[in-house]
């Protein structure tokens, strides 16, 4: 908790400013004050569209209600976001946990380089074995020799096995070796790394569908998650990324990394409404322990206070 509100406090910094004069020597929450607050959200990356919805429901409290005080406005956002939140919101496993029935949990992680994927697969590896869990590491971003090294400092660093090949190898058959060892060892948890390159939208689409078919051979229902992972602080970038990947595969969470340091946190809110794809995982520093599986009430909690 404490560490969320540290992590967020540049986006909860920017927000509340930014509230603190929408509602200034106003007394109630009128047309005035919704179009401050629209320039609001939009500046704070919440995104057009997903801010137009806010605005729409906020509208229809006041309304309802006649008669807002400004001082509730606060209140008011919080709990439109909470429940537009938890509109796509994972459902049944929260704490670095998943479901007992899939063993071993495959999770194939998808974006483009520099996001904070490495990171997040070892921040990721390191909470699962913290909790108990065996894991395994598959390089299969086999388009860089950095990659494929830097995933094997954090399996070194959190001691956990990886499977790789030479680079420019086929990343479909990293991830068969990965998943067959995963299941002669009888590991809880693979995660696999991909290459993110957008330039080629086509080639993208298929190389992910050829890893895909390719794991099915060893657990006919993997992956059982494909983790999107986002740039929190690019801002619209992190959207067009978005729109590619949903596009290119059937991305079912999102990481959201490098929140803390920037004012865009309302990335969060707006990629996961238009998208539709819920938000699993925040990265709020480079630290190892700075990985937190989201939560939408202490989130919007840490923004609005
Ligand atoms: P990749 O190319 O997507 O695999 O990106 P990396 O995992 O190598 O990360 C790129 C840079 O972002 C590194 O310097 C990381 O330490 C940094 N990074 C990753 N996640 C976070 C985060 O949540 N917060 C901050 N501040 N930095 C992060």
């Amino acid at each position: 908790k404490e560490k969320l509100d540290q992590g967020l406090s540049k986006t909860k910094e920017s927000v509340l400013t930014k509230l603190t004069r929408v509602v200034a020597g106003k007394s109630k929450v009128d047309e005035d004050v919704l179009d401050e607050l629209e320039e609001l959200l939009i500046s704070s990356d919440v995104g057009v569209d997903t801010t137009i919805k806010i605005i729409e429901r906020i509208e229809k409290r006041v309304a309802r209600d006649k008669f807002i005080n400004a001082n509730e406005l606060d209140k008011l956002l919080k709990d439109e976001i909470t429940g537009l939140l938890a509109e796509n919101s994972v459902n049944g496993h929260g704490d670095f946990d998943f479901p007992a029935d899939k063993q071993p949990y495959v999770i194939m992680v998808v974006g483009v380089n520099g996001v904070g994927k490495t990171t997040t697969i070892g921040k990721l590896a390191n909470k699962f074995k913290s909790a108990g869990k065996s894991v395994i590491l598959g390089a299969g971003d086999t388009f860089r020799a950095a990659a494929i090294e830097q995933l094997e400092i954090w399996a070194q660093r959190v001691n956990v096995p990886i499977i790789k090949q030479k680079m420019g190898s086929d990343p479909a058959s990293v991830a068969f070796d990965t998943l067959s060892s995963a299941r002669s060892m009888g590991t809880d948890v693979v995660i696999i790394d991909t290459a993110g390159r957008l330039h080629n939208k086509v080639n993208l689409m298929n190389e992910l569908s050829k890893i895909k078919n390719v794991m099915k051979k060893v657990v006919p229902d993997a992956p059982h998650e494909i983790l999107l992972v986002l740039d929190g602080s690019t801002g619209q970038n992190a959207f067009e990324q978005a729109k590619q990947f949903t596009m290119a595969t059937e991305v079912n969470a999102l990481a959201i990394t490098k929140l803390d340091g920037t004012a865009k946190g309302g990335v969060v809110i707006g990629v996961s409404d238009q998208f539709k794809v819920p938000v699993k995982y925040i990265g709020i520093g480079e630290g190892i322990e700075d990985l937190q599986v989201f939560n939408r009430e202490a989130f919007v909690h840490s923004l609005f206070g």
